[in-house]
């Protein structure tokens, strides 16, 4: 059996849900899970800080990942730095929709994924059919950036997981995530792409944590599949 990681939690304080790094450890336990990528909640001002804390502590379960406001021009590339080269992250986060830009706005966020390719890392983005980020946003990024692997949160849920199928397909670095996305669509985009372009992660905390894992069991037809969408593609990924 692969390792099992979840790729997308939310770890830290923040105002109605937070999360520890104690809290998320222990609903992996309880559900058979080995590893976690971590990133903060965006809201208002956040910190990468306490990621770093949380991996700190956990070096075996947690893996850090940062996320930066690409409308802080001065700060989010270094920010980014930071974290990789002196923390030992694996990836970044973005949030368009939170943060109020357009996925495939050049000019403003053309530098984080020039320095995600520099750092080789992937980025995850927020891609629930919202204005800001639209799968055809993440085309164009995906294409503009073919070394970077960009993983769609959500994966188009509710109103453009078609198009989010679609547009994965002709692009090799373009990923679909699963949180809170339904099984039977999940199952689908698995059938269409193949089990490679699709990886699971739960959003932790704002699910069901066992079962936003145990839908995935209908995902795919077989265990090879199953075990490259709920671990195996994310573990190549990041290398690890
Ligand atoms: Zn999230």
């Amino acid at each position: 059996m692969a390792t099992i990681i979840d790729a997308h939690n939310h770890a830290g304080p923040r105002y109605g849900a937070g999360q520890t790094g104690d809290e998320l450890v222990a609903k992996l336990d309880q559900t058979g899970v080995e590893k976690a990528v971590i990133f903060p909640f965006v809201e208002g001002s956040f910190s990468n800080d306490v990621i770093h804390e949380y991996a700190v502590q956990y070096p075996d379960r947690l893996i850090p990942f940062c996320a930066v406001n690409p409308w802080d021009v001065d700060q989010a590339v270094p920010e980014l730095r930071r974290c990789v080269e002196q923390f030992g992250f694996k990836g970044v986060k973005l949030h368009p929709t939170i943060h109020g830009y357009h996925l495939a706005d050049h000019g403003l966020v053309d530098p984080i994924f020039q320095a995600a390719r520099e750092l080789q890392i992937p980025v995850i983005c927020h891609g629930a059919s919202d204005l800001f980020n639209t799968p055809l946003e993440f085309a164009e990024m995906a294409r503009t950036f073919p070394e970077v692997p960009l993983l769609m949160a959500h994966m188009g849920f509710f109103w453009s997981v078609e198009q989010a199928i679609e547009v994965s397909k002709s692009l090799p670095n373009l990923y679909l995530e699963t949180s809170r996305a339904p099984i039977f669509e999940i199952a689908k985009a698995v059938k269409e792409l193949g089990p490679e372009k699709v990886i699971w992660g739960t959003d932790s905390p704002f699910v069901d944590y066992e079962w936003e894992f145990k839908k995935m069991v209908r995902a795919a037809d077989s265990q090879e599949g199953y075990e490259l969408i709920v671990g195996g593609n994310i573990a190549r990924i990041l290398g690890i």
